[in-house]
């Protein structure tokens, strides 16, 4: 495969795996903030009820302060007409009383007729039925005893009236407490509910700027990691090294050299499930037009790869495009390159190698789609067709 599209398209799996991951937390959080609005928008509306509730508390215990007063003021009234009601009584009794000392003088000279009449007599009413032929009984008496009388009626009329008013100022009262109850309740459940999406805000607040840490930190990470990366294959050459160069020493004394065909390079992969692209061949459309510099030979995960000819390594380490890979000089003029190995190389850099020693296993480390082995061969410094010495 082309090389650099691969790198494209390694840059751009990248690129989008960083995006989708910032966008899948910007998504989260756009959700959040969109909670965070209705939340908000509720909270508004549930203070402007909480406050037209309390302004109705409010008229509603003014009311009730009113109806207490106007009761009060009210039962004062009564107070003071049952006072004059007693008052009248008096007055009536009074008159009574004193008419009583005049009908017994009366009798006393002789009028005895009328005492008796007076004493057989159900009421006053009656008794001046009975005399009012007599003329014996003063005009004076019986007006005065009928005035009395009316005003007795009329305070009782008055007393009647009051107390009715009276009657209806303390159903207008339980009316306001019971308004007034009603309300407090409706007020108190407005409360808990502003409490309880004032508490829901908060928590989302908190979960908000949770989720906003998290991608702030995932993004940091993710620059991290790039800069890890770049310091790993530069900086992992030396303690590379060291560990492939005693592990290879061991796997070059144990496997036997594999040797395929008659040409001066074996085949480096003949593992290889089907060979994926050739030396020269340019795609389109992919940004990079320039022509492939080796052949791509497709083989699953730790297929063997072995050394096209004998020589000296001179690389082997990892780098970001190449991923594991390894260079052998062949002392003629002639490199070969061998990328993408799934793991560290067998061999290490200074290392002799043998034709057809097992240096590594496929892979798709560095700019690689899927597991493959590029294969690239250069004559003094350029790529020329492998198959010119296979
Ligand atoms: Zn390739």
């Amino acid at each position: 495969m082309n090389k650099g599209k691969k790198v494209l398209s390694g840059l751009l799996a990248g690129v989008l795996m960083v995006s989708m991951v910032l966008t899948a937390s910007a998504t989260d959080i756009q959700g959040l903030k969109k909670q965070q609005q209705q939340l908000e928008e509720q909270q508004k509306d549930a203070k402007a009820e909480k406050s037209s509730l309390a302004a109705k508390v409010n008229k509603l215990n003014a009311s009730m302060k009113q109806a207490q007063a106007d009761i009060e003021a009210k039962q004062t009234e009564i107070e003071e007409t049952e006072q004059e009601l007693l008052m009248a009584k008096i007055e009536e009794n009074h008159q009574y009383e004193s008419m009583k000392v005049r009908i017994r003088y009366m009798y006393e000279n002789g009028n005895v007729n009328l005492i008796q009449l007076f004493m057989e007599s159900d009421s006053i009413a009656d008794f001046f039925h009975k005399t009012e032929s007599i003329s014996k009984i003063s005009e004076y008496d019986r007006k005065k005893l009928e005035e009395y009388q009316l005003t007795v009626r009329a305070v009782e009329e008055k007393e009647l009236t009051l107390q009715s008013e009276y009657e209806k100022l303390q159903a207008l009262r339980e009316s306001l407490v019971k308004q007034q109850a009603e309300a407090e309740a409706l007020l108190a459940e407005k409360s808990s509910e502003l409490a309880s999406i004032e508490a829901n805000l908060s928590e989302l607040e908190t979960s908000i700027k949770n989720a906003e840490d998290a991608a702030k930190k995932l993004q940091e990470q993710n620059e991290g990691n790039k800069n890890q990366t770049t310091n790993n294959s530069s900086g992992s050459n030396s303690s590379g090294n060291s560990n492939s160069g005693s592990g290879s020493s061991s796997s070059t004394q144990v496997s036997k050299p594999v040797v395929s065909g008659n040409g001066y390079f074996t085949h480096p992969c003949p593992g290889m499930s089907y060979q994926s692209s050739y030396f020269g061949e340019v795609r389109q459309g992919i940004g990079d037009d320039r022509p492939h510099k080796g052949h791509d030979y497709a083989a699953p995960k730790g297929t063997p790869i072995y050394a096209a000819a004998a020589g000296t390594v001179i690389y082997a380490r990892y780098s970001s495009s190449a991923g594991y890979w390894v260079v052998i000089d062949h002392d003629n003029g002639l490199v070969t390159k061998y990328m993408h190995m799934f793991e560290m190389p067998y061999v290490s850099e200074g290392q002799k190698v043998v034709k057809g020693q097992h240096i590594g296993g496929v892979g798709t480390t560095g700019q690689s789609t899927g597991n493959h082995l590029h294969f690239q061969v250069e004559l003094n410094g350029v790529a020329v067709n492998p198959d010119l010495y296979m």
